[in-house]
């Protein structure tokens, strides 16, 4: 279903006036407990779309680093620092 400019901007008046109407309603210790909830909910948002971004950047941006062999799989020498076997010339890497 698609909203036009007017009604997203009505409905979104009307949000804002229900919730002013809800503030009006309230006593200060009820209006301070429900902008912290809202503070929480916005906290507790914010930490799960870091985390979203994080895995996200995980899995896109640093793919897993290659585990360097400490040996040659070809003739099982210690592999050096080089990217092939020092002795039969296999690629390390
Ligand atoms: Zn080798």
């Amino acid at each position: 279903m698609e909203y036009s400019r007017e009604e997203l901007a009505k409905a979104l008046e009307k949000a804002k006036r229900d919730w002013e109407e809800t503030l009006a309603k309230m006593t200060p210790e009820e209006r301070a407990a429900a902008e912290r909830k809202a503070q929480q909910a916005l906290a507790e948002d914010e930490a799960r779309r870091k985390k979203l971004l994080d895995s996200v950047a995980a899995i896109m941006g640093k793919p897993a680093p290659k585990a360097r062999p400490n040996f040659c799989s070809h003739c099982g020498a210690p592999a050096g620092t080089g990217n092939f076997c020092e002795y039969c010339g296999e690629r390390l890497v």
